[in-house]
């Protein structure tokens, strides 16, 4: 399996500040940010999916009197 990694533009490492050495790619729709100058490794998952969003509204609206 191949796994492509792309470099972050403009973007500063938490660890290093090191800036343009972060790459991110994606395994199993979980997002992965890395530095290349150092050791910082951090998973990205994302935190609320669209359909959920939409799920909280419509209970938002329909309020029982
Ligand atoms: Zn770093």
């Amino acid at each position: 399996m191949k796994t492509r990694k792309r470099f972050i533009a403009g973007a500063q490492c938490p660890e290093c500040s090191t800036t343009d050495s972060l790459r991110w790619w994606e395994v199993n729709n979980i997002e992965w940010v890395e530095c290349v100058s150092c050791d910082f490794k951090e998973q990205r998952t994302p935190a609320v999916k669209p359909d959920q969003l939409q799920e909280q509204e419509m209970i938002g609206i329909f309020k029982p009197e």
